[in-house]
């Protein structure tokens, strides 16, 4: 309570992990936090929290921080510089690098973890102000592919459901989601739901999720696609699609109807692993259910067919009229705490607000919202993060600035990329931490301050903008990375472009202008306060919604009239060809290994969790691979040996975790640990440039 903290005041934030946007109350004394407990009128979380959540504050003291900018010297040491001294070195070493190789020739790597005011100042610094060309986020690892697929099918990227979603369906289908662990919050929400769901879940893991599920799919890996097109195919066969609305609302339904005719689940549930009944009665459970939803994360989005994935989801909302509707749509569940807000507010390769840099006049009227020369503003987008990546390897890019993200650790292959870094004839690494995988690797270190000890706005998956609160003093000479921003601002000469920039919310202000009359509209939204008062609101907002005043802001989905974003207001019903597996296991690699979120304490590359006694406490801290008994006993292998796991782009020695969990040759790994990404694969969506994580040959030997 307030009281056994001894607290003066109390004021709630969003919680800065994952995209379920929980508000927190934290307890404040003497201007510091000195505790934290879950907000109960917060419309997001209900007066819950997870490990990860509870322990926020934790993290924030750990010995590691980054409290002052150190510069590699001559010995390849990395010394203590002042503020001075490393903006100097920032701004000189990036000028000399593009001065000799061009402007592209710098790039930055962001992320889906800091505010969407200093996304937006990040992008339109280092594009308009520096005139890189390329910069993109780590949501390229987590999120990319969901955009691509609305963008497309929708018209707008626009994940349509609220979380009360959650509650009012009777039947979900969670495809690759495991949100029991890793959106545990949303799945309380799921539990609370009074209608006794039918939930179905297709996952080739047993995971905690499908423990839980009436109907589980258990396919071979890479096979959801196929299934989803069976589904597709038997509501078609059966009858069970809403006509009307299929004939209002959506376009390219006969040649979905025929794409999908030889999808029957007689040949597809043996192919994949599960019986054509099991298909037939999920089928039947969508197209018989009053209000049926379609969930998907990484799952999905990690896959060299993604894409098309999420959009057979989409396509299955729409032929059966579930979208628009209390408990219907196809949702992807994001997962950064501001992801949603770096796909609209990073200027990576959108242009600010979800504009195109393409078009002459979404430059114009975005260089006239920001006051500055139109001239300034690229007319194409950023590289995707893989081909920036590909550019080092080519030559072409020799600086890279990298903020608030940990690709050392999370990109794929990663062996390959830190060679890749070494390459570089200047890295930046602005982090709260000296110690990631990355600063390791760092000519300059810039020290940042983290959740809790700055301000600005996130948004979760519904939409809902949240408030970042400052409430601790980031530790020694640590800065906001708003204020940073505005330091090399200052020292690259630009510093009277961005002159009223002073503050995030100033910087929220123009988000608001360059929103209005766009489906992101949140021109109605009257500043911080009101943010702050309503326990976050969803976009849109606009400003005639704040005057009529007569939809709640907690409440709100999108396509409740069945109009869409592309230009005849009909959804685009869109199928492929099924892919194949890029690297199949055969003899020499005879096991699939999938990685994922391996627990509901641990975050990420565990920056920041690893910095919790608590959270270590609740997972194992040396890493494992979960394999079948019969896989293991082939190979003699018991519970707690250690093995040997092997692909072609590296070998890791881990613990054996024998599970049936696992199907027979499948292997599971989570991606906290450091040495996942030694064994992935360098394959993506070739739509939404998503790496493939989760199907890499491997072989697993007794050590
Ligand atoms: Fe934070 Fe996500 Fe946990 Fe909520 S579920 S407390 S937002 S990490």
């Amino acid at each position: 309570t307030p009281e056994s903290l001894q607290a003066e005041t109390t004021t709630v934030a969003a919680c800065g992990y994952c995209a379920t946007g929980c508000g927190l109350r934290l307890h404040v004394r003497d201007g510091q936090a000195v505790g934290l407990t879950p907000e109960t009128e917060y419309p997001v979380n209900l007066g819950m929290a997870c490990p990860k959540g509870w322990e926020a504050l934790e993290v924030l003291a750990a010995d590691d921080r980054a409290t002052y900018p150190l510069l590699r010297d001559a010995d390849g040491e990395m010394k203590r510089v002042d503020w001075d001294t490393a903006l100097t070195t920032f701004t000189e070493r990036f000028k000399s690098i593009q001065s000799q190789h061009g402007n592209d020739s710098v790039a930055f790597l962001s992320t889906g973890q800091i505010p969407c005011e200093e996304m937006a100042f990040l992008g339109a610094l280092a594009k308009f102000g520096m005139g890189m060309l390329h910069g993109d986020g780590n949501t390229r690892q987590c999120m990319a592919t969901a955009v691509t697929a609305y963008k497309e099918s929708f018209g707008f990227d626009s994940p349509p459901y609220t979380y009360d979603d959650f509650q009012q369906s009777d039947c979900m289908v969670f495809v690759g989601a495991n949100p029991c662990i890793g959106h545990p919050i949303m799945w309380e929400r799921v539990l609370r739901n009074p209608n006794s769901p039918e939930i179905i879940v297709l996952d080739p893991r047993r995971t905690e999720t499908a423990m839980a599920a009436t109907q589980h799919l258990q396919l071979r890996p890479k096979h959801d696609l196929a299934i989803l097109y069976a589904i597709t195919q038997h509501l078609i066969a059966s009858d069970l699609i809403d006509h009307e609305y299929v004939a209002a609302h959506t376009t390219g339904f006969e040649t979905l109807a025929e794409h999908v005719a030889s999808f029957t689940p007689d040949v597809v549930g043996p192919a994949a692993g599960i019986t054509a009944d099991a298909i037939r009665r999920a089928a039947e459970s969508i197209g018989q259910a009053d209000a049926a939803s379609l969930w998907w994360t990484m799952g999905v989005n990690q896959s060299y067919q993604g894409t098309r994935t999420a959009q057979a989801m989409i396509n299955i909302a729409l032929i059966t009229g579930n979208i628009g509707r209390p408990g219907t749509g196809a949702n992807s569940i994001t997962g950064q705490c501001n992801a949603m807000g770096s796909r609209l507010w990073s200027n990576t390769t959108n242009l600010f607000g979800h504009h195109k840099f393409e078009s002459a006049e979404d430059r114009e009227r975005v260089a006239r919202i920001l006051d500055i020369d139109v001239d300034r503003i690229p007319d194409q987008g950023s590289w995707s993060y893989d081909r920036i990546v590909e550019g080092i390897r080519r030559d072409e890019i020799k600086g890279l600035w990298v903020i608030a993200t940990n690709p050392a650790h999370s990109w794929i292959h990663q062996g390959d990329f830190k060679e890749l870094l070494d390459k570089l004839d200047f890295l930046v690494v602005q982090d709260m931490y000296a110690s990631t995988e990355t600063a390791q690797h760092a000519d300059l270190l810039l020290p940042a301050a983290g959740w809790g000890e700055k301000e600005g706005t996130f948004i979760n998956s519904e939409r809902r903008y949240g408030l970042l609160k400052k409430v601790r003093k980031a530790p020694g000479e640590a800065l906001a990375d708003f204020q940073i921003f505005r330091g090399i601002a200052a020292y690259w000469g630009v510093e009277s472009m961005f002159a009223d920039w002073t503050h995030p919310e100033a910087v929220f202000e123009k988000m608001q202008a360059a929103s209005e009359g766009r489906p992101c509209d949140i021109s109605g939204i009257q500043g911080y306060r009101q943010i702050d008062q309503s326990g976050g609101i969803q976009w849109p907002w606009t400003r005639q919604d704040a005057a009529s005043n007569d939809v709640p802001p907690q409440q709100r989905r999108l396509f409740a009239d069945g109009t869409f974003y592309h230009s005849d207001g009909n959804a685009r019903l869109i199928v492929d060809a099924v892919a194949a597996m890029p690297e199949p296991p055969d003899s020499e690699y005879p096991i699939l290994l999938m990685s994922g979120r391996g627990t509901v304490s641990q975050w990420h590359t565990q920056t920041r969790t690893s910095k919790s006694k608590v959270l270590r406490k609740l997972y194992p801290q040396r890493p494992y691979v979960e394999i079948h008994p019969t896989d293991a006993s082939l190979i003699g292998v018991r519970n707690g040996d250690t093995v040997s796991v092997r692909s072609r782009r590296g070998e890791i020695f881990v613990t054996a975790m024998v599970t049936p969990t696992v199907q027979r040759n499948q292997a599971f790994i989570p991606m906290h640990y450091d040495v996942t990404n030694q064994l992935t694969l360098s394959h993506f969506d070739p739509h939404s440039r998503q790496p493939s994580y989760k199907d890499c040959a491997v072989a697993i030997t007794k050590v």
